[in-house]
């Protein structure tokens, strides 16, 4: 029987005999004994490895081993101050399943060679605990969705038009036509909320980003929830929900692995609910107070939401933008028609935002009028205009990135490490 690491630490395994199988994490030789840190999927212990105790092909497997040789390890468990964790196995048996050859990541090499190498960087202990991280993160925004009663929907990924606007698309052949890939699912998203009433997108959304920056990549995960008869202010309270139920989670019952990716759970604790809101106006005249330099009627770059957001322990809510500068399917406020019934949700810490939302158009004339104003080719939209004639009804959406949200929860630098294979201007290999 095979035992997980994780478990000789949990059970009272202390002077079982127990057999694990990983890969070597450390590796030294001193005369007659090999210490070998083993890891696992769920830990590492020591094992300790004595000439005198196991077979000869054993300790010469022993002596062998290489950074990342796969093993076999039996032996017996002993408490040791010394050992990581506070027990080894002293090994009666140790057997490489594959030696390989000499494992070419070491210490202190350069971003771009562990973006080479990311096929084998990843198994690193940081990326391992992100990994996991990612995982739980995502397990628990699906469980919040569908105790909310939400229906999950697959959207296609293969689309004709774009959502965000031409600069960005990936454009591809479609059997000699052009066709793109989406840059977001919300609008078949709204689709089903006639049928469903409260529906969701998991799915990548490309971007082709032409600049570098910490928290772009060309293709990320996108959660896109989609309700109706939900206003600006249910959307908001929905967002805020979602993101204290995460965060709850996360610290009741993975802060250790939080901790391994270098965040300070007490700093997530003082992310409570309600989230401080400030409309676009006044975020600006923020920002130039606290020594940006910003006119009114642009949007906020990453800089501006570094000022706004340093020193917050919440997330903020931006909301009430410009109309000129944001997308034609977001409603009008009706207290001044100058304005959308939009937010984006910026998180705490400089990390900026992590959530674009509004209240949709759902008026067939005031859809077509506003695209109008902007120049848009109505043709182009013709599935999406039709919405509005059959039944609709008020509704509302928001779009998260998944990777600027894992970002802002484990606290990272940089969106590249919250996904397996970033993929960047400069980048899509491995
Ligand atoms: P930004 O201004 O940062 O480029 P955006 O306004 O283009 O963001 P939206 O179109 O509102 O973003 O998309 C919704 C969400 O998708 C964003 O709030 C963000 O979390 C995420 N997102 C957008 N673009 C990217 C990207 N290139 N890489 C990773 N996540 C992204
Ligand atoms: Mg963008």
């Amino acid at each position: 029987m095979i035992t997980e690491i994780g478990t000789v630490f949990h059970d009272k395994l202390e002077g079982r005999e127990v057999t694990i199988r990983g890969w070597v994490y450390r590796h030294r030789t001193s005369g007659n004994m090999v210490f070998a840190v083993i890891r696992d999927p769920t830990g590492l212990i020591q094992a300790t490895v004595k000439k005198d105790r196991v077979s000869e092909k054993d300790w010469k497997d022993a002596n062998d081993a290489y950074v990342e040789s796969s093993l076999t390890v039996t032996g017996v468990v002993k408490k040791d101050e010394r050992a990581p964790g506070g027990y080894e196995i002293q090994a009666t048996g140790f057997s490489l399943v594959s030696r390989g050859e000499p494992f070419p990541i070491s210490k202190d090499l350069s971003d771009e060679f562990l973006l080479d190498i990311r096929h084998l960087w990843v198994r690193s202990r940081k990326m391992t605990a992100i990994m996991k991280a990612r995982h739980h993160i995502v397990n628990y925004l699906r469980e919040f969705f569908d105790r909310e009663h939400f229906y999950e929907i697959a959207p296609p990924i293969i689309t004709k038009s774009g959502c965000e606007g031409g600069s960005t698309l990936f454009e591809m052949d479609y059997f000699g036509d052009t066709a793109y890939l989406t840059q977001s699912s919300q609008m078949y998203a709204e689709v089903f909320i006639f049928s469903l009433g409260r529906v969701f997108v998991f799915a990548p959304s490309f971007r082709a980003e032409k600049s570098r920056t910490i928290r772009h990549l060309a293709e990320y995960w996108h959660l896109e929830p989609e309700m109706a008869y939900y206003d600006h202010e249910m959307n908001l309270k929905l967002q805020e929900d979602m993101c204290q139920y995460v965060i709850e989670n996360m610290l009741k019952n993975h802060s250790g692995l939080l901790e391994a990716c270098g965040r300070d759970p007490l700093d997530l604790e003082k992310v409570k609910t309600p989230f401080p809101r400030m409309e676009y106006k006044d975020a600006v005249d923020r920002v130039n107070e606290l020594g940006g330099k910003m006119e009114h009627g642009e949007d906020f770059g990453a800089d501006e939401e570094a000022l706004l957001t340093k020193e917050l322990d919440r997330p903020l809510f931006v909301h009430k933008y410009p109309k000129g500068i944001k997308a034609f399917y977001m409603k009008e406020d009706p207290k001044n028609p100058d304005l959308v019934l939009n937010d984006d949700l910026l998180a705490p810490r400089g990390h900026g935002e992590i959530i674009g939302g509004s209240e949709r158009i759902w008026d067939y004339d005031e859809l077509v009028s506003r695209m109008k104003e902007q120049n848009l080719n109505l043709s182009d939209y013709q599935w999406y205009i039709d919405l509005r004639k059959y039944g609709s009804v008020p509704h509302s959406g928001y779009g998260l990135g998944i990777e600027r949200f894992v970002k802002w929860i484990l606290n990272l630098d940089h969106i590249r490490d919250t996904i397996p294979f970033p993929r960047t201007i400069t980048r899509c290999y491995p």
